[in-house]
């Protein structure tokens, strides 16, 4: 077999688990993954390479139905990821009832793009194989999927006939990226996003998604010494503020020290973390905003 180059964008609803497959397919906690909703905010590349292959793999926000600025921007971001790819991943939740009615809309847009596509009904380690039957029929459906493969990203099961499928599916071509190359996200975008899983998973459901992260300050030490990052929370109100401050700051603490484990295991040396925290009234509509946490154009 000659080598095969390809990108590929792994598409669905928020929460199917696409990160999670994005993840174990890499082995490293690449993506970021959340038991809530919505946590990967913009498209992000992950790369597995081989003697054989290399996939380029793009783990796109989920798609759901616009509430505000932010999600028309996410929903905007997934079907982009759509152009240019040489084969799509569709995922779905094999727990979830509402199943067809709310993934029917991105099998419409797998129809337009006319992409090959392979479908993966996700987390089966939940569900009683019966089940199944009945989703694959109606997947088969809908679309004329190269595959459909009943996996669990979580336990990683089915996962190598993921990649065979999809291998399938890339043209011939040499590498693109170095071997050693796990993504083209930066570190800082990635410290950003654990801060903000942080904050989802400390406080359930009493700060909204309307959390943004900026880093403003990332130094690295040249002999592998500590990383200083300094990072600011921006929320949309002065309660929310106060939550995620918590008591005496023991809630932004435990932020603070949980996202500086997880992102000392990316950077692979100890981590000085600095947070913040600020009020930014409404800042899911403002553009400007919105811009400089990577979504869209300013206008
Ligand atoms: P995404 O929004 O599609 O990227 O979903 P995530 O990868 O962030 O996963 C959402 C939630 O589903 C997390 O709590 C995962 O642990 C969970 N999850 C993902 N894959 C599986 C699976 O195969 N089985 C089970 N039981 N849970 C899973
Ligand atoms: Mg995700």
């Amino acid at each position: 077999m000659n080598h095969k180059t390809g990108f590929v964008t792994v598409i669905g609803r928020p929460n199917v688990g696409k990160s999670t497959l994005v993840n174990a397919l890499l082995g490293e906690k690449i993506a970021i993954t959340s038991p809530r909703p919505q946590t990967t905010r913009s498209n992000m590349r992950a790369i597995l390479s081989t003697d054989d292959y290399q996939i380029i793999f793009i783990d796109t926000p989920g798609i759901y139905s616009p509430k505000n600025k932010l999600g028309e921007l996410m929903t905007e971001a997934a079907k982009k990821s759509l152009d240019g790819v040489d084969a799509v991943i569709y995922m779905c939740d094999a727990t979830d009832r509402t199943f067809l009615s709310a993934d029917r809309k991105i099998t419409e847009l797998i129809r337009e793009a006319g992409k090959p596509a392979i479908a993966l009904i996700n987390k089966i380690d939940a569900v009683p194989k019966e089940a199944l039957l009945e989703r694959i029929a109606t997947l088969a459906g809908e679309y004329d999927f190269k595959d459909i493969i009943p996996v669990s990203a979580l336990k990683e099961d089915g996962l190598d006939i993921v990649v065979d499928s999809i291998v399938k599916l890339l043209p011939e071509g040499e590498e693109l990226y170095d071997r050693d190359y796990l993504t083209d996200t930066s570190v800082r975008d990635i410290a950003a996003d654990i801060i903000r899983e942080k904050i989802l998973l400390f406080t359930k459901d009493e700060v909204p998604h309307g959390t943004g992260v900026e880093i403003i300050r990332f130094i690295e030490s040249e002999d592998g010494g500590p990383v200083h990052i300094d990072a600011t929370i921006y929320c949309e109100k002065n309660s929310h503020k106060s939550i995620i401050l918590g008591k005496d700051g023991a809630m932004l603490g435990k932020i603070g020290s949980r996202a500086r484990e997880d992102i000392q295991k990316i950077t692979g040396c100890p981590v000085n973390l600095k947070l913040f925290v600020k009020v930014r009234e409404n800042w899911r509509n403002n553009n400007g905003f919105l811009h400089d946490q990577g979504f869209g154009d300013k206008d």
